[in-house]
């Protein structure tokens, strides 16, 4: 059952992993973030503010790990170029080269 209680008991698992991924990610980057929080949104993985926060739902975390990776370097790129432009994906790219198929697949999974 994915309810709040299922939410309330994986947040904090789940932002562990989280922060460990991004954290990979920030240092290949060369990327700076300021705070993390970990939601459970019904319609997004992901966010990303112009004041460089991050949101992450918590069910990223249990996602098979080039899923997860997709997420969080899509999220990460975004302090790099705030929009979904070519340079952008460029940027993901570079990291997760398989970017394309692994995003179709994100998108299949319900959030509800
Ligand atoms: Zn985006």
């Amino acid at each position: 059952m994915r309810s709040k209680k299922h939410y309330l008991e994986n947040k904090e698992a789940a932002r562990k992993i989280i922060l460990e991924n991004l954290d990979f990610f920030a240092k290949l980057y060369g990327v700076k973030y300021r705070k993390v929080a970990i939601r459970n949104q019904k319609s997004k993985w992901g966010s990303c503010s112009k004041a460089r926060n991050l949101n992450f739902n918590y069910k990223v975390a249990l996602l098979p790990k080039d899923q997860r990776d997709y997420i969080i370097v899509h999220e990460l790129c975004h302090l790099i170029e705030f929009n979904h432009s070519n340079k952008f994906w460029a940027e993901v790219e570079k990291t997760i080269p398989g970017y394309k198929a692994i995003r179709k697949k994100v998108k299949s999974v319900s959030l509800r």
